[in-house]
């Protein structure tokens, strides 16, 4: 989600006049999108804006801005801790940014605006998008659950949902620019409808995506167990352009866990979605994310996690190693489980799910898939000759190329070896399509999506476009 923040706030500098600095370029503007999720994001902040000191320093007029959640966080604090810092900007305010560059160049002194709720959808501004292929698209900000390890509620507020018809609107203009796969973004994407009384919204947007000519894969993150309906299911089963790939949070496999984590589902009830999904798309690729290592957990507790892993066959997962998150109300509660227990614990369940990651993965050997070439997703492609890119299940395939296969291409071509966290396909390539995201990646143009106001009254006068 952060990364399509950024590429919003991309946007919004280029409609206000910026240009990218090109790496030999000593910018005249830095910009820091923090995220409070992350461990040690503080010292990483501060350590970042430590080395950037003497830059600035020496670059008379540069500017430096702070946003994001950290920012929304830690608010006047930051420029307290590093004076050079010339605007901080919150979760809810990102539009204001070239409003506070300006104004603290003008005044001369630090800029910090932090507003408590959402000023304007941030889908509404512009956005400068990094590939030519794959765009993301929020549905929804902010998160009306109140998991207790989360900082995410208290910075982000509430959730907002953006209309339907603004969503699709936003899609159909990537696809317009040739983008053929779009994701669709929300803290807790089937909550979705919940702000204008539809329960069956999240499902009827798949469905509408379905109708949009040119547009080959829609996926979507992250849904929440509580609210995960079979409407969504049967919505996904039957919308030929939806990816048969579920983002599924798990967290905990213990109940009890999951009653103090404050996540309102149990693992009956997780286990029988899993059930539904597959029942109705037997080549879902299903993921999770796990926390190991929550105050309170026992070695029963942890022993539940590893039986509901066993149980659901992830194609795989994030793992994480709990780890106090200050403001959260997990980070108060008693029974923090020591640090080497939380580590022997991690390393039991990444082994049992590498396992079973490779063992799903051996299963699609001599399958054909039909992956969307990427950029940027093998490392070790130069080495190898080979190319890299999804398949329509998510997985990361690795496969022999040919001639004039270029990102954002389609090609399909048969598995013949599945390692524990990609495959490998070097076989013949079966098919390759040439695609519009191909000729415009081709053509080094990425799309820029206007910001989108359809249905909601402005005043004033008109955004500039
Ligand atoms: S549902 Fe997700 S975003 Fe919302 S509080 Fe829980 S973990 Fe945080």
């Amino acid at each position: 989600m952060n990364v399509h923040d950024s590429e919003r706030i991309a946007g919004l500098l280029e409609s206000a006049g910026y240009v990218r600095a090109d790496d030999e370029q000593s910018p005249d503007l830095v910009v820091f999108n923090t995220c409070a999720v992350r461990e040690n994001a503080d010292n990483r902040l501060y350590g970042n804006l430590g080395h950037l000191r003497p830059t600035k320093d020496a670059h008379p007029g540069m500017q430096i801005a702070v946003g994001g959640c950290l920012a929304q966080k830690d608010r006047g604090e930051i420029v307290k801790r590093a004076p050079w810092v010339d605007v901080v900007f919150g979760t809810h305010n990102v539009g204001s940014l070239p409003t506070l560059l300006e104004r603290a160049r003008h005044n001369q002194q630090a800029e910090v605006e932090i507003l408590e709720s959402l000023e304007v959808f941030p889908s509404t501004l512009p956005a400068k998008r990094e590939s030519a292929y794959a765009g993301w698209v929020s549905i929804s900000v902010g998160c009306n659950n109140t998991c207790t390890f989360c900082i995410v509620p208290s910075l982000r507020g509430k959730e907002t949902d953006r209309r339907p018809g603004d969503i699709l609107a936003e899609v159909r203009a990537l696809v317009a620019e040739g983008v053929l796969e779009v994701t669709l973004l929300g803290q807790n994407v089937n909550s979705y409808g919940v702000e204008f009384g539809d329960r069956q919204a999240f499902g009827k947007l798949l469905r509408a995506c379905g109708e949009i000519d040119g547009l080959e894969r829609v996926r979507f993150t992250s849904p929440h167990p509580r609210d995960f309906t079979d409407d969504v299911i049967a919505a996904m089963a039957e919308t030929p352009n939806v990816c048969h790939q579920l983002h599924m949070p798990l967290q905990s496999g213990s109940d009890a866990v999951l009653k103090a984590m404050r996540r309102s589902y149990r693992s009956g009830r997780y286990l029988d979605i899993l059930r539904r999904v597959r029942e109705s798309m037997p080549d879902a690729a299903i993921t999770t994310d796990i926390i190991v290592g929550f105050p309170g957990e026992t070695e029963d507790d942890f022993a539940a996690t590893l039986d509901v892993v066993r149980e659901a066959r992830f194609a795989s997962a994030f793992t994480f190693q709990y780890s106090i998150r200050p403001g959260t109300p997990a980070a108060t509660m008693d029974g923090q489980v020591p640090k080497a227990v939380v580590q022997e614990r991690y390393e039991r369940l990444v082994a049992l799910q590498d396992e079973i990651s490779w063992q799903e993965n051996r299963a699609i050997e001599g399958r054909e898939v039909e992956v969307l070439v990427a950029l940027g997703e093998g490392r070790k492609d130069d080495a190898t000759g080979r190319l890299s890119g999804r398949a329509r299940d998510g997985r990361l395939v690795h496969f022999t190329g040919a001639d004039g296969i270029r990102p954002g291409d389609i090609v399909t071509t048969e598995v013949t070896y599945g390692a524990p966290h990609h495959l490998v396909a070097d076989g013949p390539v079966r098919a390759h399509r040439r695609t519009a995201a191909g000729d415009a990646w081709a053509a080094g143009r990425t799309p820029t999506t206007p910001g989108v106001l359809l249905g909601m009254p402005g005043v004033g006068a008109p955004a500039a476009r």
